[in-house]
């Protein structure tokens, strides 16, 4: 069938304009009315309360509640999948479109929500205006932009003839799924890993991050405002320990989209590849995993361009975008010139609350906030601590922004993923040694050159091992339909979400061959 919807668009963010902004407060206000509610799980449509709470916090102020979702107990991971099992014969059955147009109805949702959404970012996670606007223009594309690509894939499939037979190829979806995001795009990679699965006609188990539940009832009501049918989307929050492993290893959930640490990957990896007792099918596993994000500068760059850029791709957010540069590699003969530029910049970065729309906020939580100053700690032994290094204020998870030079590329800090607002400035001799350096690591997410030489651009085209590489501007922002993302590596299976082949991968071919 054709496609019926006007042309996808990214969605535009605003709320850089001043009069926006100011607005914003605002919604921000009446966001504050509805924290400290309690969340309920959805499960067939139904909402459960458990007993059992998990509280989430505002990470720049931690006294405040931003609600409590009902955690649930084990007995719930069997009955949410028997929802979703019980809801996707008919969910699968129906025309793509139909289902294409539930999302539209999403994305329409959202578009009218956007600043009570953004408000919750923004206590929920500590996100500061645009970064919260951003999440929600995200989600809103990944609607939009999975409602328009499934309609590709309601045809039959070209295939060659052969005389005196039909052959026929086409997709069906794979069956009951388990969505397990994280806490850092907390509306946009939830709600693009749940509804791409579900728009091809799979009905999933959403398993939000412990740390952001709250942001997933909000989208519950949403869900439901687009009338999506029960059991399509069944939530379940609660602890990790509870609900992890048991639904990755749930003799009925046939796929795994996970976007989250290495370490989690990992573990879901194996499990999933471990037959239980009365599984029929092998399960598939989109591992989505994290990443030590380098931006090269050679002696040829735009060296306050490239300050600018890097500065904005470490700091946004608090560095915790898996996309975040977390190294900066730099031509000796401009290291030093651009380390004065990154400083400067990086002292007029106001650090403070989000709803105050500081650009560095706090980080997630104590444990994330613990973490970061122990690599911070351990950094300081065998590296030279240029700037930050320390907490930033009290009230809240802040942690200053920090640079490092003199990292030794071998270093934990230089090999293993910070995910806060720490960077590694890397001394490369020449700008072979530079590609040398940024593909060091295990990981290949995102990376970036600045540069003003053509034969060097193609090089790092060709030559920087990553799923994403930006040249000439900053490495972090990708855009769905645009910028289809995913790394290499461990930096995991290259679904490439927002992209053209991301759908495909929730559907299985099926040929029919007659002969007359
Ligand atoms: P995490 O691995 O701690 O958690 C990710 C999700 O897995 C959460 O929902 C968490 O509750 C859940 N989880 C934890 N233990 C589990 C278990 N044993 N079984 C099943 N689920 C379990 O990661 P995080 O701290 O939430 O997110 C940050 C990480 O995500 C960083 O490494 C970042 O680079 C990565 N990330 C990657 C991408 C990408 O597209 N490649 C995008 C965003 C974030």
């Amino acid at each position: 069938m054709q496609n019926p919807f006007e042309p996808y668009i990214n969605e535009p963010y605003t709320v850089t304009k001043p009069e926006v902004a100011e607005a914003f407060k605002t919604h921000l206000q009446e966001g504050a009315t509805r924290l400290g509610q309690d969340w309920p799980l959805v499960i067939g449509g139904e909402h459960i309360t458990t007993g059992h709470w998990i509280e989430s916090h505002d990470p720049c102020n931690t006294s405040r509640l931003v609600g409590r979702a009902a955690a649930a107990q084990a007995e719930h991971v069997d009955q949410a999948v028997q929802a979703a099992l019980d809801a996707q014969p008919a969910w699968g059955a129906r025309p793509m479109v139909e289902r294409a147009r539930a999302l539209a109805k999403l994305a329409a949702i959202m578009r009218r929500r956007r600043w009570e959404l953004a408000a919750w970012e923004v206590y929920e996670a500590g996100k500061n205006y645009l970064e919260a606007e951003a999440d929600v223009a995200e989600a809103i594309d990944f609607c939009d932009y999975y409602a328009r690509q499934a309609m590709t894939l309601d045809d039959i499939l070209p295939t060659h003839d052969f005389k005196g037979e039909e052959n026929t190829t086409t997709l069906q979806p794979v069956g009951v799924g388990v969505v397990i995001p994280p806490w850092n795009f907390l509306l946009a990679i939830m709600v693009g890993t749940a509804v791409a699965p579900v728009v091809t006609g799979n009905t999933v188990v959403l398993k939000p991050s412990p740390k952001t539940p709250i942001i997933a009832g909000v989208f519950m009501d949403i869900v439901h405002e687009a009338g999506f049918p029960a059991g399509v989307i069944n939530l379940l929050t609660g602890e990790d320990a509870v609900l992890g492993d048991a639904l990755v290893e749930h003799e009925h959930t046939r796929f795994i989209n996970f976007t989250g640490s290495v370490a989690t990957g990992l573990k879901i990896h194996e499990k999933a590849a471990k037959i239980r007792p009365n599984q029929q099918f092998l399960k598939k596993t989109f591992l989505e995993l994290g990443g030590k994000d380098a931006l090269i500068v050679d002696e040829t760059a735009d060296l306050d361009a490239a300050a600018d850029a890097a500065v904005a791709s470490a700091f946004g957010f608090q560095g915790q975008k898996c996309s975040a540069m977390s190294r900066l590699i730099v031509v000796d003969a401009v290291h030093d010139a651009l380390l004065e530029r990154v400083k400067t910049r990086m002292e007029r970065l106001t650090v403070g609350e989000a709803t105050d729309n500081a650009d560095v906020c706090a980080v997630i939580d104590e444990t994330q906030y613990q973490k970061i100053l122990g690599f911070i700690d351990r950094a300081k032994a065998t590296a030279t601590l240029e700037l930050g290094g320390a907490p930033a204020r009290e009230g809240g998870w802040y942690i200053q922004p920090t640079l490092f030079s003199n990292v030794d590329p071998d270093s934990e800090l230089a090999q293993e993923e910070v995910f806060g607002p720490v960077v590694a400035m890397l001394r490369a001799r020449d700008f072979d040694h530079a590609i040398e350096l940024a593909n060091g690591t295990r990981y290949a997410l995102t990376g970036g050159l600045f540069s003003r030489l053509r034969d060097r651009i193609e090089r790092a085209r060709q030559e920087v091992r990553v799923g994403n590489l930006y040249i000439n501007r900053k490495i972090t922002g990708s855009l769905v339909g645009t910028q289809p993302f995913g790394g290499f590596d461990m930096s995991g299976t290259n679904s490439k979400a927002g992209g053209p082949d991301y759908l495909r991968l929730f559907m299985e071919a099926k040929t029919v061959t007659e002969r007359f």
